[in-house]
């Protein structure tokens, strides 16, 4: 197997498009277990370590881009703040060791429904952009992942940034595992709330072939939502949005759960991510 180490990205996208089997590696977490079990082996792979541009973050047009190869770590420590939701997220991810090399760019890579850095992206309507030496594409997210482990990605094709808007209003993610921590999720949850544009979105992981955008609970939930008097969420609206979620929900049954069990585990999450979000929302200066 030949390792190739592009230092920028441009020798990067001309390293893919020479070699469009090449399998690129970020922080390794998922790739480096697909080759100790044998479930892959190609001919080469191109270690994007020394990438500078995949490894900055930075502002344009009052939205975040940040690079495909910044860590978990980095991403809590350095827009956690900015990005909540996504930064609860990553804090769910493994273990401070996977934490450290891990990026969402290989997340998105992997692009299984399981990722956690998915869901959040979904719920704040985040693009990919991915380039090659033919040019770039920015990607809706909701476009990018196309199937449990597939995406949109052409052979020769890298994923470069994404980019996500500051939130406006509080932002949850909820995840259930076998245990507490280094665990896949058995499902997760992301809401958020975007009093601007009196919206709340909500995405469901990892039940269901993709991340799934829980649109008839986002619809109730804006219209039922007092925005300008913020008055308390009534019980019987948080348990309609936790149904409407997992009405949702397309789930399967498998080792790490059955179908009947996400299902109930979405009602729950989506009543009480609500509630969390709101109750944020209504203790905050107007
Ligand atoms: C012990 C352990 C615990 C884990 N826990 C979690 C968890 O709790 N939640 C979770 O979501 N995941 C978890 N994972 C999976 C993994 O850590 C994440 O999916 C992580 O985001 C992968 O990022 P990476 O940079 O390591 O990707 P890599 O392994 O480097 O790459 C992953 C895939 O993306 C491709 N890729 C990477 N970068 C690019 C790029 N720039 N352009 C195109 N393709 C690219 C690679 O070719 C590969 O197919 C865990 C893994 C391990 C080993």
């Amino acid at each position: 197997m030949e390792i190739l180490r592009p230092d920028t990205l441009a020798e990067a996208l001309e390293m893919k498009a020479a070699h469009p089997g090449a399998r690129p590696i970020a922080g390794g977490t998922d790739l480096m277990v697909e080759l100790n079990f044998d479930r892959t082996r190609p001919e080469e792979i191109i270690d994007l370590a020394r990438v500078p541009q995949l490894l900055e973050h930075g502002r344009s047009n009052g939205t975040r881009r940040i690079g495909a190869g910044v860590s978990y770590t980095r991403l809590i420590r350095e827009v956690g703040e900015e990005l909540p939701g996504l930064a609860i997220a990553s804090r769910t991810v493994g273990s401070p060791q996977i934490r450290n090399r891990g990026t969402v760019g290989g997340n998105l890579g992997t692009s299984s429904p399981a990722g956690d850095g998915l869901p959040p992206l979904f719920a704040s309507d985040a693009v990919v952009e991915v380039a090659s030496v033919r040019g770039s594409r920015r990607i809706p997210v909701g476009e990018f992942v196309t199937g449990p482990k597939r995406n949109a990605l052409e052979d020769d094709e890298l994923i470069v940034a994404f980019e996500i808007a500051p939130a406006t209003g509080p932002q949850q993610f909820s995840k259930i595992g076998t245990r507490n921590a280094m665990v896949i999720a058995v499902c997760s949850l992301s809401v958020h709330l975007w009093p601007e544009q009196r919206a709340v979105k909500a995405c469901i992981g990892s039940a269901g072939p993709t991340p799934i955008r829980a649109t008839e609970a986002e619809a109730f939930a804006a219209a039922a939502l007092d925005w300008d008097a913020r008055a308390p969420l009534g019980g019987s609206a948080a348990r309609q949005f936790g149904a409407l979620v997992e009405a949702a929900a397309r789930p399967i049954d498998d080792v790490r759960g059955t179908a009947a069990y996400r299902h109930h585990a979405l009602g729950v999450l989506g009543r009480r991510a609500l509630q969390w979000t709101w109750n944020e929302y209504r203790g905050r200066d107007a």
